[in-house]
């Protein structure tokens, strides 16, 4: 396609982004696909899944009185057939059609050619353009090309305008949805909160709107904080003296007089006086500017929006730290965040966190698995599709176990989850009474559980559960929350702590897994494929330094105690695995020799990468125990990355690829007599677990969460029983008929309420 029409697509998108609602963006779509087709007719219809029909929302040239009021049932008209079809219908004489429907109030008889392309969003149908014209004629190649690329870039704008209209309660009943948006479950559970939205200070438009408390304050804040950018901009201007050309300084001059504009302050008071917070009014007034500026012509001009919308970062920089100091978290504050991250978690004071709702993030990513860890209910992945700083203070219900929330719920929604709410309580008393039992299935088969910590530090919640020891504590925490890599006595001082709570309960002290999502703030890595780069052991045996300073903490702080083993994250070699095992021996030696008394750790390997799979049996001949990291095997198995929403639905425990790689580590361990430990949020799955029963695995490590309602499983199940399931699964084919076979026997025995409360 030429560029003109690159042009007139990216004019077109910007134009609905810039829309106050959704019926001007739909309205400023149909003219200016007219305008650029030089068509007679453009509409948009909306398809709505409750009356399975089409629905008018914007037309250029029918009667626009039809707007809102047409409705065509998806099995009739031309349009019906495009949303069933899903791909482009071109006719040239519609009205010969055998689909043709007549619809009186659109006057559209004198339209001979129909051309309609469907909207589509993440693989479901959300719209058809139609676009029509008097005189017969079979729309070209170029006519389909740019309205199939439109409707591909727009199709993410309608779903989010779509969702912002009922968000704000403004929608007209054109999908009678009750504002219920479906996302990727997280972690499992129901609440019901306010939203507070965790914004980034440097990205303005993610500041929500609130309500100010005292207007007159609002705009002497907003006036100071003007001052202070002014300065600031005239100081740096001036600090660069002459070492810059007299034409460059200037620039800050002109930002310094942007910042203080008459236009730019009078219509941000405005927006204050008419009952916004100063920081949600210099959101609307620096987009407003930013966009002027954007649909300029001139590509110099265009790039000024920047410059705008970094002059109100600044101004934002000056709002922002009072109003987060006096910050008040709600009762049951629901956290809700573009790209909340493990960190903003402990921001809010934890007997108020409720819930969680994120824009990234997928039920593997280290988000989900301290939510998994703190038992709260979070949903995630709606990035690009819910405006959600337009949840700050509205009543939000998190499902955890569906992947849904549930904006301004109507009172029966209310009632609905309220019981829900009441039946998991009372699962959940159920479940704890199981605390002291083993974990056994009906035919005498032990399998032991233990959880996963050390993404936070309470671990007492653990104990308390029942747990027979850490399986794994994921190490990276205190190295994230500092500012340096924690020295040797830091470290032990934490290890030792876990130790000693546990003890005699073993406890697997991880190695550092860093890199992939786990940053460190004072050691960048900038890597373009970051969970196929610099991670784990790759990591820690390039710094020896920071491995062996680990190695000595723990087992320093295991002093005392004989219940340490040491796990080896990310093998994929033999060479890895025997360095780092030299490397443990040698910090071993080193303690003795300062005249402690110490045994050698049990050590473990992950299994986590596939290349160790197929090396299982010589791994196994160099370690104590084998632990599977299911998050990670699964994300390169499948090749489908643990964090991303787009590709969440792919990531599936119950693949029947990944469920051979299990059972060719389970036969390789028990072959070679080694522990095997399944680790991951996939252990937590009730219905795998009942495969692992099959696969007679040794121990199981997940969060404190899931343990009661998994140790029910093995305690229904017989290991003969399984044993016949995981027969009939080695049969299908398919990921969806293995979880619908697993589910009816989880329904079967009676635990339909882990998949869903009531269920
Ligand atoms: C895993 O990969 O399954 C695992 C337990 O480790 P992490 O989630 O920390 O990568
Ligand atoms: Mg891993």
């Amino acid at each position: 396609m030429d560029s003109p029409l690159l042009g007139t697509i990216h004019r077109i998108v910007q134009s609905i982004d810039r829309s106050a609602d959704l019926s001007h963006a739909l309205d400023n779509l149909v003219v200016g696909i007219h305008e650029a087709l030089n068509v007679d007719v453009c509409s948009i219809y909306l398809n709505n899944k409750i009356t399975d029909s089409n629905i008018l929302m914007a037309t250029y040239g029918l009667n626009p009185d039809s707007v809102g009021n047409v409705s065509i049932p998806f099995d009739e008209g031309l349009v019906g057939l495009v949303t069933q079809l899903m791909e482009p219908v071109n006719i040239e004489n519609a009205h010969l059609h055998p689909r043709f429907k007549y619809i009186p109030e659109c006057g559209e008889e004198p339209f001979q050619s129909f051309l309609g392309i469907p909207v589509i969003h993440h693989g479901k149908n959300l719209a058809v353009l139609v676009v029509q014209q008097v005189s017969p004629r079979r729309f070209g190649d170029q006519d389909i090309a740019f309205l199939t690329t439109l409707a591909a870039l727009i199709a993410g704008n309608i779903a989010f305008a779509k969702a912002r209209g009922l968000i704000d309660e403004q929608g007209t009943d054109f999908s009678q949805s009750r504002g219920s948006f479906e996302g990727i479950a997280g972690a499992p559970g129901i609440s019901i909160g306010t939203g507070v939205f965790s914004y980034n200070y440097t990205d303005i438009s993610t500041i929500p709107d609130r309500k100010p408390e005292d207007i007159a304050e609002e705009e002497t804040r907003f006036r100071s904080a003007i001052n202070e950018v002014v300065k600031e901009l005239e100081t740096i201007g001036q600090k660069f003296g002459d070492n810059l050309p007299k034409a460059d300084r200037m620039l800050f001059d002109a930002f310094a007089l942007i910042a203080g504009d008459e236009e730019l302050v009078d219509a941000t008071i405005g927006r204050i006086r008419a009952g916004n917070w100063a920081q949600g009014a210099l959101r609307d007034t620096i987009e407003w500017y930013a966009a002027k500026f954007e649909s300029l012509d001139d590509a110099y001009m265009r790039e000024r929006a920047n410059d705008i919308r970094n002059i109100g970062c600044r101004i934002l920089g000056y709002l922002q730290p009072k109003a987060q100091a006096e910050k008040n978290y709600p009762e049951k504050t629901i956290l809700v965040g573009e790209d909340l991250s493990p960190m903003d978690l402990a921001i809010v004071p934890p007997e108020k966190l409720a819930g969680i709702v994120s824009g990234h993030g997928s039920a593997y990513s280290h988000l989900a698995i301290l939510a998994h860890a703190l038992n709260i209910p979070a949903v995630l992945g709606f990035s690009g599709q819910l405006p959600l700083p337009r949840l700050d203070g509205k009543t939000v219900i998190v499902d955890g176990y569906q992947g849904r929330i549930i904006v301004s719920p109507s009172d029966l929604e209310m009632k609905e989850y309220r019981e829900l709410n009441a039946e998991e309580k009372l699962l959940t008393e159920n479940l704890a009474m199981l605390q002291n039992e083993p974990a056994i299935t009906t035919d005498g088969i032990r399998i032991h559980l233990y959880t996963n910590t050390g993404l936070l530090t309470g671990f007492t919640q653990a104990l308390s559960v029942g747990t027979e020891g850490i399986g794994l504590y994921r190490t990276e925490l205190p190295f994230m929350s500092k500012d340096s890599f924690p020295s040797e006595d830091e470290q032990q001082s934490l290890y030792r702590q876990v130790l000693e709570a546990y003890s005699p309960l073993p406890v697997t002290l991880r190695t550092l897994d860093i890199g992939g999502d786990k940053p460190l703030p004072y050691f960048p890595f900038d890597e373009p494929n970051p969970f196929l780069g610099w991670r784990g052991i790759r990591f820690t045996l390039d710094h020896p330094d920071i491995l062996m300073t680990q190695l000595r903490a723990m087992l320093r702080a295991s002093i005392g105690f004989e219940n340490l083993r040491i796990l080896l994250p990310m093998i994929s070699s033999i060479d890895e695995l025997e360095q780092a095992v030299a490397l443990i021996h040698r910090a071993c030696d080193d303690i003795r020799d300062e005249g402690h008394f110490i045994s050698l750790p049990k050590i473990g390997a992950m299994i986590e990468v596939p290349a160790a799979v197929y090396q299982i049996e010589s791994i196994a001949r160099r370690v104590d125990f084998l632990t599977v990291g299911t998050n990670d095997l699964i994300q390169y198995l499948l090749a489908v990355d643990r964090n991303n929403e787009l590709v969440a639905r792919l990531f599936e425990p119950l693949h029947p690829a990944v469920l051979e790689v299990l059972t060719y580590i389970a036969t390789a361990a028990k072959r070679t007599g080694t522990h095997l430990s399944i680790c991951g949020e996939a252990a937590g799955d009730p219905a795998l677990v009942i495969l692992l029963i099959a696969m007679k695995v040794d121990s199981l490590s997940l969060g404190a969460g899931d343990l009661p309602r998994i140790k029910w499983v093995i305690r229904t199940f017989s290991y003969e029983h399984a044993r016949e399931i995981w027969q009939q699964v080695r049969q299908l084919e398919y990921s969806a008929q293995i979880r619908r076979l697993l589910t009816d026997e989880l329904v079967k025995h009676g635990m339909g309420g882990l998949i869903h409360p009531g269920g």
